[in-house]
């Protein structure tokens, strides 16, 4: 066949099963097109897009301002490398450190990179600084994370198919509970290396576990009380996406150390950043870390767009009115409900708990109807099924929404 001929779904999830790595099992839809809060595929089928892409596209598919921005700049200049200054890194930093109130930004690509790097500053912090003796910094982590998918982040995840046969791995983490602030302050207490602690403000892969109402704020005090860093996995949680313009504001903490990702671009380009005043993004120096592509031209001019969309259009806000609205119709549903046992979450970052085994198809199997109802969803863990949808959707469009998830599980309650 010819590269331009238009493939079917078929051929499409052929081809990538021939020629790809498996290293996803993807839901069996072949996208070829996105608007707002709207994917179609490969056939024109219409969907809701209830993923947005793990959360990077909270400002809604191919929005304009954004294109608009990364076609100009895409015509004008895309790669310097930090070898020479370019004319949008320094208008790019600028934005985004007072966007977020912090003295610097350090710029990167994927995820994963920015929390690497947060690490690495951190650990520098805790030789250069704070005085911990060299190669005995700590970082604690939460059990059941999800930070990314390199070796030293692998290192220190406990998800088995994550891990296995991939070690030796690196040391220098200690993983606790997540929302236990008695081992959090046991763990500082009886360690005097410890550096940072790296926490998502929600866990979102795990199944969007919310934490204890203060656990972020006594938590960022205990690390204030041991002269730890506090690190802010905002990958998914931020930009919006919970209801406010990050998931630490919902307690008024300021991390430490701040790791954005994901929306940061609204999905048009990988950019993600680290940010840190300056006590902490000094102990960086020239040679210290870098990155090619990172704070390249063409993700300054698209970061800079992606976040003036976040108030132009005022998504936290959307986010928190309609999060709020779809919990409580979810949760009229559930009360007389056998096949959902719970709906979670906050803003526009949820979940349902389906009333299945962890290991069970269940939840599998209804996104598989909700698909087919016009709707995009994965499962979590297991039982768990996430509902992201863009932040640009409207209150008549969740409700239409509401009701096809409702109608989906409802066939499944018929058969259980
Ligand atoms: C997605 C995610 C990452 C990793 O981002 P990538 O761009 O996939 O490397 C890190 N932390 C959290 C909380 C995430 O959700």
């Amino acid at each position: 066949m010819a590269v331009l001929d238009q493939l079917t779904s078929q051929q499409a999830i052929d081809l990538e099963n021939k020629y790809g790595a498996h290293n996803y099992h993807p839901l069996p839809v072949v996208l070829s097109k996105g608007e707002g809060v709207f994917v179609w595929d490969v056939e024109g089928k219409k969907y809701y897009d209830f993923l947005s892409a793990y959360s990077a596209v909270n400002q809604g598919h191919c929005h304009p301002k954004i294109v608009d921005a990364m076609v100009d700049q895409a015509r004008t200049l895309t790669l310097t490398s930090r070898a020479f200054h370019n004319d949008m890194l320094g208008k790019y930093e600028a934005y985004v450190a007072k966007y977020f109130g912090f003295d610097k930004v350090l710029p990167m690509n994927t995820g994963a990179e920015a929390v690497e790097t947060a690490l690495k500053i951190c650990r520098k912090w805790a030789y250069e600084v704070k005085g911990i003796e060299n190669h005995q910094a700590e970082i604690i982590v939460c059990k059941n994370n999800f930070h990314g998918r390199t070796t030293t982040i692998i290192s220190f995840s406990n998800d088995p198919v994550a891990r296995e046969h991939f070690g030796p791995f690196t040391d220098g983490f200690i993983k606790i509970e997540y929302d236990n602030l008695q081992e959090l302050e046991a763990t500082l207490k009886s360690n005097p290396n410890v550096a940072g602690f790296l926490v998502e403000p929600i866990q979102g892969e795990a199944g969007v576990y919310v934490p204890s109402e203060n656990y972020l704020s006594k938590a960022k005090a205990l690390c204030e009380e041991h002269d730890v860093l506090f690190i802010a996995d905002e990958v998914q949680t931020g930009i919006a996406r919970t209801g406010r313009l990050l998931a630490v504001d919902h307690e008024n903490v300021k991390p430490d150390i701040l790791i954005l990702g994901k929306a940061l671009s609204g999905g048009a380009y990988p950019v993600s950043a680290v940010l840190a005043n300056d006590p902490v993004m000094n102990v960086i120096q020239p040679g210290n870390h870098g990155s090619t592509f990172g704070g390249n031209p063409v993700a300054s001019a698209v970061a800079m767009a992606a976040l003036e969309v976040v108030k132009d259009e005022s998504l936290a806000e959307n986010a928190e009115k309609l999060g709020q609205l779809f919990r409580s119709e979810l949760d009229k549903f559930i009360e007389t409900s056998t096949i959902t046992t719970l709906v979670r979450g906050k803003g526009l970052l949820n979940a349902i708990v389906i009333n299945d085994s962890e290991d069970g198809e269940t939840a599998w199997n209804i996104c598989l109807a909700l698909r087919d109802n016009g709707l995009l969803a994965k499962p979590t863990h297991g039982n768990i099924i996430r509902f992201a949808p863009p932040l640009v959707i409207t209150e008549a469009q969740l409700l239409d929404c509401v009701s096809i998830i409702i109608k989906t599980l409802k066939q499944f309650e018929s058969k259980s």
